[in-house]
């Protein structure tokens, strides 16, 4: 990366953004009307042996849920449609973080305690909520990759409800109206493969409430765990020192990434592998259909890690690792793959104080500046300004990957750049921009150039150690 250049900030704008469609939607849609009548039926007798939903699990709460047979992937609603409803506003997915907004209705008795409800069968696992001033609702974690892990959910059928416990300690249930969401759903995701298996998350609408399958799937071909996108290429070289090229070594280190995890079992897409057109305008493609942004959406993926290297003298004493993530999120991970990076590779965090917010972890946001400068540049390119707030997230490729979570904007009123056809999208690519080390630093750049396999077994040791492999 050069920072502080537009390449990675990059502006630009035109088409209608068009959320993404979804073949496995269509399908449950059509299996659901089939098995419409069987559901009815269990619906009745999951009925007459319903009793009591409000109380902690109790026995009688695994007949909320009709039994079903094989191959029968239908949820029975929630019985007890005469519950309460709470309004689900929002559902988001970042990484493997599925999370809700929702809101009270205005009358709601004060309560001390909220909770998020997910019924499986018997089971029942709850998260806590908290509630959000700005949009005065209830969300799961104002962090946005933290929320209901799907990697954590097992296979089975549920439902969510709200359990609110009063001041007097008594706990009601409210089912979910999903109507004002529902534009959102179904969601639904692969998980990362672990131990060779992957299952597909499905979160939907129910009738009464927010409902969700989790089945054993095998990853269809086109979709895919993790990305890695080697930054720069074809004629845009990125950071040079002599005749290095920083397109050229991150496209080394992907290679021998994308070989350690795949021995660990993930499958890896790769934005682009070196065989592109040495002509191809690589600075301006990002938002093709094919470009780095599009497929790190199309491919499936829950994590992208975009490599750079940094090329700055005047700001840091010694050279280093950054990891750039979003405003807003856990950095529990960022903070992981830059000290497993640094302790592989044999280098050391990077100590330069600009946008640092943790060791090794580092987050930049648009200054009122940076706003005024789009502003110009809008002007100078006769296109409307684009409407962002102080504090968006500055990287392209973090922003335009996250969709409505990470505030995606590029809606190619710039015709110089093309769409994000996932601007749209609430469901987002987890994505860092690993800055590896600098250019222009001799320390490192000895060790990018001399050790790129300890860059790459740092990375995979992260990647393992938060999928738990
Ligand atoms: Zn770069």
């Amino acid at each position: 990366m050069r920072q502080g250049y537009t390449d990675q900030r990059n502006t630009d704008y035109g088409y209608t953004p068009r959320r993404r469609g979804n073949k496995v939607d269509r399908a449950r849609g059509r299996q659901r009307l089939a098995v419409v009548i069987l559901v009815l039926l269990a619906l009745v007798v999951g009925w007459c042996l319903f009793a009591g939903h409000r109380g902690e699990s109790s026995q009688s709460e695994q007949s909320a849920f009709a039994p079903l047979s094989e191959g029968q992937s239908e949820l029975p609603e929630l019985s007890d449609s005469g519950l309460q409803a709470a309004t689900l506003t929002r559902c988001t997915l970042y990484g493997t973080a599925f999370g809700v907004q929702i809101t009270l209705p205005q009358d709601a008795p004060a309560f001390t305690r909220a909770q998020l409800v997910l019924s499986m069968g018997q089971s029942r696992q709850t998260w806590p909520l908290q509630y959000n001033e700005e949009s005065t609702a209830l969300v799961l974690s104002g962090l946005i990759n933290q929320g209901v892990d799907i990697q954590q959910l097992p296979v089975g059928q549920g439902s969510f409800t709200l359990q609110l416990t009063g001041e007097d300690g008594t706990a009601i249930e409210w089912r979910l109206d999903p109507a004002p969401a529902a534009e959102e759903l179904p969601l639904n995701r692969y998980t990362v493969t672990q131990n060779g298996a992957n299952r597909l998350v499905t979160f939907y609408a129910g009738q009464n409430t927010l409902c969700l399958t989790v089945e054993t799937c095998a990853l269809p071909e086109e979709v895919y765990d993790i990305v890695l996108d080697p930054g720069h290429g074809a004629d845009d070289g990125g950071s040079v020192w002599q005749e290095v090229y920083e397109k050229d070594v991150v496209l080394q280190i992907a290679k021998l990434t994308k070989a350690a995890l795949e021995e660990r079992g993930y499958k890896v897409f790769m934005t682009r592998d070196g065989t592109e057109d040495p002509e191809d305008m690589m600075a301006y493609t990002m938002y093709e259909p094919d470009g780095r942004v599009n497929t790190a959406q199309s491919c499936g993926a829950k994590l992208c890690l975009s490599l750079h290297l940094n090329s700055l003298d005047e700001y840091v004493s010694q050279g280093g690792v950054q990891i750039y993530a979003a405003d807003k999120m856990q950095y529990g991970f960022a903070g992981l793959l830059a000290q497993s990076i640094a302790d592989a590779a044999g280098t050391c965090l990077s100590d330069m104080a600009y946008y640092r917010i943790a060791d090794g972890v580092f987050c930049r946001t648009m200054t009122r500046q940076d706003l005024d400068d789009l502003d110009a540049y809008a002007a100078r390119k006769n296109f409307t300004p684009f409407d962002i707030p102080v504090g968006a997230n500055y990287y392209y490729i973090i922003r335009e990957t996250g969709g409505v979570i990470t505030g995606a904007y590029m809606d190619g009123r710039n015709p110089d750049y093309g769409t994000n056809l996932y601007l749209d999208s609430n469901i987002g690519v987890e994505t860092y921009l690993c800055e590896l080390g600098f250019l222009s630093v001799k320390t490192d750049r000895t060790l990018l150039l001399q050790n790129p396999e300890g860059y790459a077994k740092g990375i995979a040791l992260a990647v393992a150690e938060r999928f738990g492999d």
